[in-house]
């Protein structure tokens, strides 16, 4: 962070709103939250720290964690393609927008791939930050390509875990992939934030290379990113070699005949994951019964990331989350990107998870955009909650006039928004209400 330690650290005031969401303990009505430098100083339902702004009628929240986004599609205007479309087709046309036909290849590399222009100040990276900053997300697990450049992260001050993406079905280039995945988790001390991997999907990735990865992020500490049971075409490409995966691929002679053993489920993959202490098992939408109790069995470890408008942008069957949850697994929310979402906002996803899975009720769902998003990361310690010692990210959210027997119910109504961000105990996005 740019900002000042000493200058910051004698900066102590205290936030009073309407109510507070602590996510750690139930609502406060007009509770206050005292920041003292980048920290959160104290929580409760009163206080006699001076000075204190009183904010209204909003709600103060942990800083929203949004667990899976690609911000490299950040300038989208509107989802690619067409809603409802196949899942294959989609990524062809992924490919084709951002000139990646050589990353879906079997290649860890891409080569002849120009670098994105990430410093510039229109760049998708740079919007993205910005957007996601303004709509209280101050958390983010972004999935980084070739090219990527920290400085935009640094800048926007934003608590990133940054997953390199691997794409390779060929076996020849296990290795170049493998010291990309290397060279990525080496430089995470110098960088400031947590550096991850993620092996894109088991479409793209050979079996070997995915192995080999989970085995170096484990001995590394280091969180795992994978899109796993999001469409009917990956598992068929799994189950039989067949499909519009199979076609796809074919047709550019990135298919490596017997790669993925017939028969190959989800739950293989599962099973390896589980070897890291974080692995983020992205969407998951199509995990069938025996998967979603070993997500639950092995929820220290694995977590489930729901793209909850992303899902719906491509017409899946209806997510597993409720019974994910009755199972006890552990689930984050995501965005995805703006290829398959109209927004980075996460409280967008929550609002939508709300009125999609009313039964789940509003604690449950404000727990999955924060703490639950948090632990997903690995970051819980100090993000995710408002609680005394963690960061001071918070996000204002405006509410309306009236009242409701259950708080989260004013949270989750329509047409809630962020109205400003604290990112470190300042704002760095909106302005607070006057
Ligand atoms: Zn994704």
């Amino acid at each position: 962070m740019a900002s000042s330690h000493s200058a910051a650290e004698s900066n102590v005031f205290t936030l009073r709103a309407r109510y507070v969401f602590p996510v750690a303990g139930p609502p406060l009505a007009g509770g206050h939250v005292t920041i003292a430098g980048e920290r959160i100083a104290a929580v409760g339902a009163t206080t006699r720290e001076a000075p204190v702004h009183d904010l209204g009628n909003v709600a103060i929240l942990p800083g929203l964690v949004n667990a899976h986004t690609h911000l490299e599609f950040s300038d989208l205007d509107s989802p690619l393609g067409s809603p409802g479309q196949g899942f294959a087709q989609w990524i062809s046309q992924v490919t084709a927008s951002r000139g990646r036909s050589t990353q879906v290849a079997a290649t860890g590399a891409e080569p002849g791939t120009a670098p994105p222009q990430l410093s510039a100040p229109t760049s998708p990276v740079v919007r993205g930050l910005a957007e996601s900053l303004a709509a209280g997300v101050t958390t983010v697990g972004e999935i980084a390509v070739t090219g990527w450049s920290p400085a935009p992260f640094a800048q926007a001050g934003i608590d990133a875990t940054v997953f390199r993406e691997l794409i390779c079905l060929s076996p020849a280039r296990i290795p170049e992939a493998l010291a990309i995945a290397r060279e990525h988790l080496a430089a995470t001390a110098s960088l400031g934030f947590q550096a991850g991997v993620s092996p894109h999907a088991p479409y793209t990735v050979h079996p070997e290379l995915f192995a080999q990865v989970v085995a170096l992020a484990a001995a590394h500490d280091a969180p795992v990113a994978f899109h796993l049971a999001e469409s009917p075409d990956e598992l068929e490409l799994l189950r039989s070699s067949t499909g519009p995966f199979h076609d796809y691929l074919a047709a550019r002679g990135f298919w490596v005949p017997g790669a993925i053993p017939l028969g190959t489920r989800p739950l293989n993959y599962l099973r390896q994951l589980a070897q890291v202490a974080r692995g983020l098992v992205v969407h998951g939408n199509l995990l069938d019964e025996e998967e979603q109790a070993y997500v639950a069995e092995q929820r220290a470890r694995l977590s489930v990331v729901y793209c909850p408008r992303t899902h719906a942008y491509f017409g899946h069957p209806r997510h597993p989350l409720q019974q994910l949850l009755e199972r006890g697994a552990h689930v984050a929310l995501g965005t995805d990107s703006r290829a398959s979402n109209p927004d980075l906002d996460l409280l967008a996803e929550m609002r939508f998870v709300a009125s999609h899975f009313p039964q789940l009720g509003g604690e449950a769902i404000v727990r999955l955009g924060t703490l639950s998003g948090a632990e997903a990361l690995g970051v819980e310690k100090s993000c995710g909650s408002l609680v005394t010692g963690k960061l001071a990210n918070l996000a204002i959210i405006a509410l309306p006039e009236s009242a409701a027997d259950d708080p989260h119910d004013l949270l989750l109504g329509a047409s809630r928004r962020c109205v400003a961000t604290y990112l470190r105990g300042r704002i760095v996005a909106g302005a607070l209400p006057v």
